[in-house]
């Protein structure tokens, strides 16, 4: 089971002490807040993991690619598109998780449960390295029935990565099968800004 480290909206120095204690796995919600934060030497550190987990943009596909190791927000077609043509342009090509709307609620992104098969299949019928999904689900719900549907959805498409859980709800997460939990208040403490999760 692995620990991402939710750094979004952190001060520089949180992120640093957590580097300094051998944190290296790190999740960013946006590009240009990961960019500036990690463009640095920061970035150069040695093992690090910078992985994406807020929505993405199909015109940001490319400096996204150049950045994380893992996009964990794949959610519609239009995006594998943009992310193929991302790889072919840079030469780099980030592991890729489907983020899934298990609640299919309207403000979420993430791509409906129905439709989860055929974009994991789009991933790969372009060779894209589709490990795993995602999914952050409802707040108003019990988080139970949401991972098992991620989990099976992830076993009948032989994907190996299960990343859910955040600091609410991860040791939930983890019996049912979580090998990420995406932590940032368990972890920084209460972020100084209001910061959307979908
Ligand atoms: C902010 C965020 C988290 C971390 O949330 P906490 O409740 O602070 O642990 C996890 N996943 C995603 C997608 C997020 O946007």
């Amino acid at each position: 089971m692995a620990l991402t480290a939710v750094s979004k909206t952190q001060p520089e120095a949180a992120v640093d002490a957590a580097l300094a204690r051998g944190q290296r796995r790190f999740g960013e919600n946006r590009v240009q807040e990961a960019a500036s934060r990690w463009a640095g030497p920061r970035g150069a550190t040695p093992g690090l993991e910078l992985r994406l987990i807020g929505p993405l943009q199909t015109n940001k596909a490319v400096e996204a690619v150049n950045l994380f190791d893992v996009i964990e927000t794949v959610d519609r077609p239009g995006l594998v598109e943009a992310l193929d043509r991302a790889a072919q342009k840079t030469g780099r090509s980030p592991r890729l998780l489907v983020q899934v709307n298990t609640g299919e609620e309207p403000q979420k992104a993430g791509v409906a449960p129905r439709e989860a098969d055929a974009l994991v299949a789009a991933c790969r019928s372009l060779g894209l390295p589709v490990e795993g999904l995602m999914a952050i689900p409802p707040v108003d719900e019990a988080a139970g029935p949401h991972f098992a549907l991620l989990a099976r959805i992830a076993a009948r498409n032989g994907l190996a990565t299960l990343s859910m859980g955040m600091s609410e709800d991860f040791a939930l997460a983890v019996r049912f099968g979580a090998t990420h939990v995406r932590l940032g208040t368990a972890i920084f403490g209460v972020r100084d800004e209001a910061v959307t999760t979908t």
